[in-house]
């Protein structure tokens, strides 16, 4: 599905010497790098802070912890996504209420939050997902009426721009509250093992998301609130900051194997390509087609008998996850959550695709027959 090695033998000079530089310095907790790249990334994004972390998950725990939320409150999220968000909110004792997503952009339906808010709603985790924006306009309107926070899961659409009504031009994750990232190997800007980060524009929860991935310090030694530890490693930044001037060249690399694919798969009965917005750019973590009269299982069995490989994103809504029985609350009708799941088929899309291999790919998906 991605290609680490290809991406990595073209950038091996930069990224050799970046982490040499480490591992001579032995610096390999909260080194130079760690802070010059969070910088880095905050200039990139046009936001204030970027406060580094283990993981993308973590990232969601961190920003939860911050809002000071209580047990029993409830927190908005997609039935169709990848666990993580869900999971911290049970992990802290909040109550996950489904919402769908829109069959089209696989993305959370901004008319249904309305609907499953209770006043027990304290907060929305939206998740930009496969690489394409959340339609972050009315989702804040919607959250500013009813005073709820608004935390975006970004790891799968770092790069990519929110356009307002107004031609006005947003990156995903600095527009709500907090904003959370993954820097795991396969996603847009990706280190070579765990990292992620929180971004935010408010100073106070910055201050607060600082300790809390801190163990709730300021000063060492002395705990002002319950956090955890979640930092990334100097060796992790080293790389990223390497691969950072990189990331809008990586996405128009797969931006044009979407292209490829859309034109020869587009208007094709057998499945529906993936729907590109007016209020969003696409970077195309995932390229994910609909497959439709229940074709897509023997799609995927035809692609890997011509060693092509492909995935199910997702293959089980989040509401029939065994993990959430009665932790969770359905704050919508999930038809689209319950059918994606049956139609969804990624495509492999990465920076390092040859012509030959799209080609292959798109000759051999065109000569399927069922
Ligand atoms: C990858 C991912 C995460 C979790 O990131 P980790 O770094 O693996 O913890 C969270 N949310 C979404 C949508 C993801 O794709």
């Amino acid at each position: 599905m991605v290609d680490l090695h290809r991406q990595y033998l073209r950038l091996k000079p930069e990224i050799d010497q970046a982490m040499q530089n480490v591992i001579d310095s032995c610096s390999f907790i909260n080194g130079p790098q760690v802070r010059s790249f969070s910088s880095h990334l905050s200039e990139y994004l046009d936001v204030p802070h970027v406060i580094p972390c283990g993981n993308g998950t973590d990232a969601l725990q961190i920003a939860l912890m911050s809002l000071n939320l209580m047990p029993g409150d409830e927190v908005i999220v997609p039935a169709f996504t990848y666990v993580a968000a869900a999971e911290v909110i049970a992990l802290l004792g909040l109550i996950p209420v489904w919402v769908d997503v829109e069959e089209d952009t696989f993305n959370i339906n901004p008319y249904q939050i309305e609907a499953a808010i209770s006043p027990k709603t304290k907060a929305l985790i939206v998740v930009h997902l496969f690489g394409q924006s959340c339609p972050m306009e009315i989702i804040r309107q919607i959250a500013e009426q009813n005073h709820l926070y608004v935390i975006e899961d970004n790891a799968q659409s770092l790069g990519a721009e929110c356009i307002y009504t107004d031609g006005q031009r947003r990156k995903t994750g600095t527009i709500g509250h907090i904003g959370t990232t993954s820097f795991f190997p396969s996603k847009p800007l990706a280190c070579y093992g765990d990292g992620g980060a929180v971004i935010t524009s408010d100073d106070r929860l910055a201050e607060r998301i600082r300790m809390i991935a801190n163990h709730g310090q300021i000063k060492k030694y002395h705990h002002k609130i319950i956090g955890c530890n979640s930092r990334l490693d100097t060796l992790q930044a080293a790389v990223l900051e390497a691969k950072l001037p990189h990331i809008n060249e990586f996405a128009e690399a797969r931006q044009r194997v979407a292209q490829a694919y859309d034109e020869a798969l587009g208007n094709d009965p057998r499945w529906e390509i993936p729907q590109r917005t007016t209020y969003s750019t696409h970077v195309f973590h995932q390229y994910t087609l609909r497959i439709k009269d229940g074709k897509r299982d023997a799609l995927q069995s035809y692609l890997k008998e011509h060693d092509i490989p492909s995935m199910v994103y997702y293959p089980l809504p989040l509401h029939r996850q065994e993990a959430f029985y009665g932790l969770a609350r359905n704050g919508s009708v999930l038809p689209h959550a319950e059918n994606l799941t049956q139609a969804v088929l990624s495509l492999p899309i990465h920076s390092e695709m040859t012509e030959e291999e799209i080609g292959y790919i798109i000759e051999t998906i065109k000569h399927f027959e069922s």
